[in-house]
């Protein structure tokens, strides 16, 4: 897969790109993600990518045509029309479905805004989808641009390694994970539960499934909601209920 990131700040995404599972990840070819510099694409000939609003107001606008030419540029690399996606508060919010629905397509583009956003216009003409990381405002589209590469960078095959799995992990199969311990086994008088230790996989097994069904309904109630739930997990969750009533 590739994914190519649109932004005016490339130095503040590769270093976290170049870091940790991703970086690896990158290096032996299992992700390629490149950084562009949208002021390398300006026709401007003071470099400027930015413009003041029309009809007046605070702030500068990121102007189009830098923006669609790196499009263009990319779009030329790849040999196809990668999936645009605008960074923006405006979007919908980034959830683990639609991490997967990204991590299965061939190439995807994020265009990171700064200053007051960008033009409508780009929206409108080449933007296909706006994604949002969470109802609050950050200075750029960087951070969020970063949350969803590493989100969509772990699900493709071979980037995490064996002993890392995501399949058990919260929000993957709508539950939040069970609880994790490693050693010592005893930490300020508090000891691992027993029956990690047992060595029992069938009943290692029910506790973790348990124990994320116990603690989704505690910490979020609403995934307990949507949750695609056996009759049996069911049955557990309403006697959950009735022990707290
Ligand atoms: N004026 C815009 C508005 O009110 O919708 C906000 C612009 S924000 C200061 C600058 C850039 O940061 C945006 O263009 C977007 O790329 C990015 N951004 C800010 N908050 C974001 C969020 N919650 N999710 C995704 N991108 C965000």
């Amino acid at each position: 897969m590739r994914i190519d990131i649109m932004t005016l700040f490339p130095e503040m995404c590769e270093s976290v790109l170049s870091s940790s599972i991703v970086g690896r990840a990158r290096e032996n070819g299992f992700v390629e993600i490149n950084c562009h510099n949208i002021r390398d694409y300006t026709l401007d000939k003071h470099n400027r990518v930015d413009d003041s609003p029309y009809g007046g107001g605070m702030g500068m606008i990121m102007q189009t045509q830098p923006i669609y030419d790196c499009f263009n540029h990319i779009c030329e690399e790849t040999g196809d029309r990668p999936y645009l996606i605008y960074m923006s508060p405006q979007g919908n919010v980034l959830t683990q479905d639609k991490v997967r629905e990204l991590s299965q397509m061939k190439n995807i583009t994020l265009l990171c805004g700064h200053y007051e956003g960008v033009d409508e216009r780009i929206i409108e003409e080449i933007v296909d989808e706006e994604i949002s990381i969470g109802d609050y405002v950050l200075t750029g589209g960087e951070l969020p641009a970063l949350v969803l590469a590493d989100s969509v960078a772990r699900m493709i095959p071979g980037v995490l390694s064996d002993n890392e799995c995501f399949e058990d992990e919260s929000h993957y199969s709508g539950l939040l994970e069970y609880p994790q311990y490693t050693r010592p086994f005893e930490w300020h008088g508090k000891q691992v539960p027993d029956v990690l230790l047992s060595g029992h996989h069938a009943n290692i097994e029910k506790w973790r499934h348990e124990q994320s069904l116990e603690r989704t309904l505690k910490k979020r109630p609403d995934m307990i909601e949507k949750a695609d739930l056996s009759d049996k997990d069911k049955k557990y969750i309403e006697k959950l209920k009735k022990e707290n009533e």
